[in-house]
């Protein structure tokens, strides 16, 4: 099932599934928002919304 989360700088993470959500949104928090590097997956997902 298809996920995306909009985030707070306008950018839109897009995955999949839930894993490549994760993984894609990490990879963006790292290079744009490193202070929020430590945010759980749980979090991550709850940020989401139906693609
Ligand atoms: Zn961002």
């Amino acid at each position: 099932m298809a996920k995306r989360i909009k985030c707070e700088c306008g950018y839109v993470v897009d995955g999949n599934s839930d894993e490549e959500l994760v993984a894609n949104a990490r990879e963006h928090i790292v290079s744009k928002h490193p202070d929020m590097a430590g945010v759980s997956d749980e979090t991550i997902l709850a940020m989401a919304e139906e693609a």
